[in-house]
């Protein structure tokens, strides 16, 4: 996908062609060819029906881009559901009902139109990341950690022919997919507990803390900003200044503040009483 578009997360590839495609591990110095420009003649075939699982740092950057409040671009462009067995919510791009199940930012022939915004997962295509995978369970059990990357092989996929040769890093860096992936980090350590403690339908607080300062950053701006929040908690002059004006740094605050709100850990306490 050097060129201009499609992505996918393996997800739905596993329910819709398990016969055409295969998974290989790829070790962090393994090379492997691939080439994704205009000239191919599957280009944007992998932007259909697939499940492209959205990280908050794609949802910042994607409304950000559209001058959309969160609520605004999750409602149009989105849709929210539990991860299987655990109930972690995950917001996943809208795919058109006609176009074949076309993405919903995919501009007719000229390719994804937020291609410079696209999510963490299309720019990775086709290296899946098992963190954002759900069998990541059944390769974190096979002894893969959740960083584990794989080579994502796909029948339709003519990039796998072209001579072009890549290392992970060499694709990674073409792809801006490192500084995005540290981005990330806190997010995905988040789930990754969540998914071990298994949250239950009961733990409706936590599942709507958690859906808040993932996915809808307005929302918990409100909620630090004109509630007692800031009574409530400890946070430096400098941070509520930070927080106040860039939404990157509401986010990290906001996956700092998830780690108190879930699990009891982290930086950020209550002011004692
Ligand atoms: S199917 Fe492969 S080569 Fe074709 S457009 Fe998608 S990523 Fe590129
Ligand atoms: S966001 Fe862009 S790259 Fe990703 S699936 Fe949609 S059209 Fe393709």
């Amino acid at each position: 996908m050097s060129a201009s578009a499609p992505s996918t997360n393996p997800d739905n590839h596993s329910e819709r062609n398990q016969e055409n495609f295969n998974l290989k591990p790829i070790p962090p110095e393994g090379i492997f060819s691939f080439a994704c420009h205009p000239g191919v003649s599957c280009f944007n075939r992998c932007c259909h029906e697939i499940d492209v699982i959205l990280t908050p740092v794609d949802i910042l950057r994607m409304k950000t881009e559209l001058n959309l409040p969160s609520h605004e671009f999750l409602t149009k462009y989105t849709s929210f559901h539990s991860l299987k067995e655990t109930g972690i919510p995950l917001v996943k791009l809208q795919m058109r009902e006609n176009s074949n199940g076309a993405c919903i930012f995919l501009d007719g022939t000229k390719g994804c139109s937020i291609y410079h915004n696209r999510p963490q997962v299309c720019r990775s295509y086709p290296l899946g990341v098992a963190a954002l995978d759900p069998r990541h369970a059944k390769l974190q059990t096979e002894g893969q950690s959740t960083e584990a990357r794989f080579l994502i092989q796909e029948d339709m996929c003519m990039g796998h022919r072209e001579p072009k040769t890549w290392t992970l890093k060499e694709w990674m860096n073409d792809q801006g997919t490192i500084g995005l992936e540290e981005e990330n980090k806190a997010w995905l350590e988040i789930v990754a507990k969540l998914k071990a403690m298994k949250m239950a339908e009961t733990q409706q607080r936590e599942i709507s803390l958690f859906m808040m300062v993932s996915y809808d950053l307005d929302t918990f701006w409100n909620f630090v900003f004109e509630s007692t929040f800031l009574e409530r908690f400890v946070v430096d002059e400098k941070t509520i200044e930070n927080i106040k004006s860039t939404e990157a740094e509401l986010l990290k605050f906001g996956m700092e503040w998830l780690q108190y709100a879930l699990f009891g850990e982290g930086n950020i306490r209550p002011r004692q009483k």
